[in-house]
């Protein structure tokens, strides 16, 4: 199959959807690729990098979608990108529709065969082409926080893992998941004093074996995560209900409990957040202040890292286009019913149930 991969055009979007060394598996496969002129330079990747891996440069985005028949990118396409759609063309990225009319509109209107990343599922019912980008924000979740407890960023002044003779600092994670686990793992190497809370029992028993003695673990009742919050220098917001608005946990009365200067870190934010004063941010202007506490609250955290981002995204997403490249969409989803459940949109028409009901369109 002819392969294209066009420069992300969204503001502050440098990843790109395939690396150089997915195009070489991609060509080593027996596909073309053509890769817009530019289109890995956000992540240092340069079009000799890309000619190298057996990439053709195009000059421009319409030269891509005209000479590719199966699109790879990392966000959902902008009405530019839309236009140039044709029924012809399969077209893998993240999408997020069920909050995006228009969009789903322009996908129908164009005829495409479009797979969404985010519903792409696991034989456990998991998420995993999601999953990396949750790897990315609970990390950086611990790296953000350490750096605005620093005075100079109007934190506490405090260093996550303290010095002999001085205690470390207190870091509260709500919600043990993907990201929870993953700020785990900075915070704990970081020798911070770490507590995660999650209300499925069976999920705390599994942080308590996988991480033995080096974290606590508590039930996320309303009393203990008061306690947790009046307590820690850090918290971090890393719960998900599925396909709900992220419930709030921390309220507007409990930050009047904290040790002023301490930071929030709210990477539900993109489900709403889950403390009652967050509300969206961006790389541009990241953090703001409510009653002395440090609020962190940026919807898209894996763009900051956009290289890392990238590779994580391509390990996870590389055997699914190599799978759509050489089966074709009907014959790979044929083939892998978790990969049919990314399937949002073709002929015209929403073929996924819950983007379908968010946008009371015809399933
Ligand atoms: P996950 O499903 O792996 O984990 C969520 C955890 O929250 C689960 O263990 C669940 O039991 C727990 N939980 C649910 N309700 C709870 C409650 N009331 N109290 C305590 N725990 C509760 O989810 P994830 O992949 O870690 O994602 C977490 C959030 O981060 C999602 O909203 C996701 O969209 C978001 N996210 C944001 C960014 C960003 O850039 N801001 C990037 C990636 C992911």
């Amino acid at each position: 199959m002819r392969v294209g991969v066009p420069k992300e055009i969204k503001n502050h979007e440098y990843r790109v959807g395939l690396t150089p060394a997915s195009v070489r598996e991609l060509v080593a496969a027996g596909h073309q690729v053509v890769v817009e002129h530019n289109a890995g330079t956000g992540i240092d990747c340069s079009d000799t990098a890309y000619e190298r891996a057996g990439a053709t440069i195009l000059a421009t985005a319409a030269d891509v979608f005209a000479g590719a028949d199966m699109i790879v990118k990392v966000k959902e396409p902008q009405p530019s990108e839309i236009a140039m759609l044709e029924a012809r063309h399969l077209l893998f990225t993240y999408l997020h529709l069920a909050a995006d009319k228009p969009q789903a509109e322009g996908l129908m209107k164009s005829g495409a065969t479009c797979i969404a990343y985010e519903t792409v599922t696991s034989r456990s019912g998991a998420l995993p082409l999601l999953k990396p980008m949750s790897e990315v924000a609970g990390r950086m979740s611990v790296q953000v926080g350490a750096h605005y407890l620093e005075k100079e960023q109007g934190g506490r002044g405090v260093l996550l893992g303290g010095v002999p003779g001085v205690s470390p600092a207190k870091v509260a994670i709500l919600g043990g998941g993907v990201s929870g686990v993953n700020a785990a793992q900075m915070a704990t190497g970081m020798r911070a004093d770490v507590t995660i809370y999650d209300i499925s029992n069976d999920r705390l028993a599994e942080l308590d074996m996988f991480f033995s003695s080096q974290i606590k673990t508590a039930y996320a009742s309303r009393a203990a995560i008061a306690q947790a919050v009046s307590e820690a220098e850090l918290v971090i917001g890393a719960v998900l209900v599925p396909g709900a608005a992220a419930p709030k946990l921390v309220t507007r009365e409990m930050l009047k409990t904290m040790k002023r200067g301490s930071v929030l870190v709210d990477i539900a934010i993109d489900q709403g957040g889950c403390f009652e004063t967050s509300h969206a941010t961006t790389h541009d202007d990241p953090v703001y202040e409510v009653d002395g506490i440090i609020h962190y609250c940026v919807a898209n955290m894996p763009g900051a890292v956009a290289r890392t981002s990238t590779f994580a995204l391509n390990n996870a997403t590389l055997p699914f286009a190599l799978k759509l490249a050489t089966l074709g969409a009907d014959e790979a989803m044929r083939q892998d019913p978790h990969l049919a459940n990314g399937l949002n949109v073709s002929d015209g028409k929403i073929r996924h149930q819950a983007v379908a009901d968010a946008l009371d369109l015809p399933f």
